[in-house]
């Protein structure tokens, strides 16, 4: 084995980079970083580029370590000399007996240890015709695939936006305000994780929006076609364009690999991140289900979950014990529009408050969240290590959920 201890990292997503830039503290450990695409994607901002209100595609060079060199090689043995190296590649197996990953069109990859941070996608929808018909916009190429179909469709024509979450409040309104046509489609409730009160501001900023919301249990969507939607009451909704936003789902990449996994197939892990089947393998962000009770998929989470994933491998490194995870949430923030967003503040624990605001001040927030990630990435490849959140370091632990218990699982 080489002097340097090789980490590989899979993903680049919040939680993947954010960890890459934090493994680089020290001077000995080079991190191989394994992503399909040779860019970074904002998610946060992808019903943004599916509406040509915003990118969120950023060069790796803003948010990795200025000691990364972009590198196309076919044989990255080559590069030893990188401190973290891109290699756009995607893994299809994990094999923790030999330490090795197989990157679909490269030689397999040693490593001392391994981050999982594969992140999350769109659920693929169950309903009959929904996945020949409908557009997605959970990751880069879905969004990109219905930017060109909505420049196609004139502005008069309907367009149906199904999932009453938080995705497909914010789809709904940016094509809204866009002066679009749009019906959401709730199924039972809208937004059910909001405070009845904060619920109540959406609703009236989507109906000023032009937005007609249909939930109960009449509002399920059953059949998609090329030209409408059928919901389980038997109305059929005319849609030139229809956006799935329901659900997400996480790579099944450590189930294949043989790794313990949660329903959802993310990686089972204990509170350090560790996974459940091997001291070397730590987990982040989206991907990752410490104690079987995976905080919620989030942007919000993923940040400090990969900062954590990394401070649990250099604990490693180092002969010490990693520390539990502290990670917690303030609440959500929901874009509603360009103008205006809508916070909900919950506890700690996620919980919701019945507390909130709306309007300029909240879209201002939206914004700089949005544009604060990749200061917070860039930050952190600056200078490693420098990245902190809120409940760092307070030593409550967290408080695992009973399975059961309400909780949204994304966003
Ligand atoms: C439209 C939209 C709006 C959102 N808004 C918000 C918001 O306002 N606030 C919030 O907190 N969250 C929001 N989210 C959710 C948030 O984007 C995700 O929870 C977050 O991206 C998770 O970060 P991550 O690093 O775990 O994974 P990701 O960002 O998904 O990154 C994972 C990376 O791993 C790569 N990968 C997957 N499989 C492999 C493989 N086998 N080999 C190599 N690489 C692989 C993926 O391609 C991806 O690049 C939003 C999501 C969407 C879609």
């Amino acid at each position: 084995m080489s002097e340097n201890i090789e980490v590989v990292v899979i993903g680049g997503g919040y939680a993947g980079v954010m960890a890459a830039n934090r493994l680089t503290r020290r001077a000995d450990v080079t991190v191989t970083l394994i992503n399909p695409r040779p860019a970074f994607v904002n998610r946060i901002r992808l019903h943004q580029l599916a509406a040509g209100s915003g990118d969120a595609v950023v060069d790796y060079r803003n948010v990795l370590s200025d000691r990364v060199r972009l590198v196309a090689v076919v044989d990255y043995r080559n590069v030893l000399s990188d401190r973290v190296r891109l290699v756009v590649d995607t893994v299809t197996r994990i094999d923790p007996a030999t330490r090795t990953v197989a990157p679909a069109a490269r030689p397999d990859l040693g490593y001392d240890y391994l981050i999982y941070a594969v992140g999350s996608g769109s659920a693929a929808p169950t309903v009959p015709g929904a996945a020949e018909f409908a557009y997605r916009v959970g990751t880069l190429e879905e969004a990109r695939r219905l930017r060109p179909a909505l420049d196609d469709t004139p502005v008069s024509a309907p367009v149906v936006v199904v999932g009453g979450g938080s995705t497909g409040i914010e789809v709904a309104a940016e094509m809204a305000e866009q002066g679009r046509v749009v019906t959401l489609v709730c199924g039972e409730a809208l937004a059910g994780y909001l405070h009845p009160r904060i619920r109540r501001s959406v609703v009236e900023r989507l109906t000023r929006l032009g937005v007609t919301m249909l939930d109960g249990p009449d509002a399920t969507a059953v059949e998609v076609t090329r030209d409408a939607v059928r919901l389980s009451g038997g109305h059929t909704l005319r849609s030139a364009v229809t956006i799935w936003t329901a659900g997400f789902s996480t790579p099944d990449l450590a189930a294949r690999s043989g790794l313990s996994t949660d329903a959802m197939g993310r990686l089972l892990t204990d509170e350090t991140l560790t996974s459940v089947d091997d001291e070397r393998i730590v987990a982040a962000g989206d991907s990752a289900s410490p104690s079987g009770a995976p905080l919620r998929m989030s942007c919000q989470s993923a940040r400090p979950l990969g900062a954590h994933a990394a401070d649990t491998v250099l604990a490693r490194i180092e002969g010490g014990r990693p520390g539990t995870i502290d990670v917690g949430f303030f609440g959500q923030c929901i874009g509603l529009g360009r103008r205006a967003a809508m916070v909900q503040l919950a506890t700690r624990d996620d919980t919701v408050t019945r507390f909130g605001f709306g309007g300029r001040v909240a879209a201002m927030i939206k914004e700089s969240a949005c544009r604060g990630v990749i200061e917070e990435l860039a930050a952190e490849a600056r200078e490693p290590g420098a990245f902190s959140w809120l409940f760092k370091d307070r030593k409550r632990g967290r408080k695992v959920r009973a399975a059961g218990e309400a909780v949204p699982v994304g966003r």
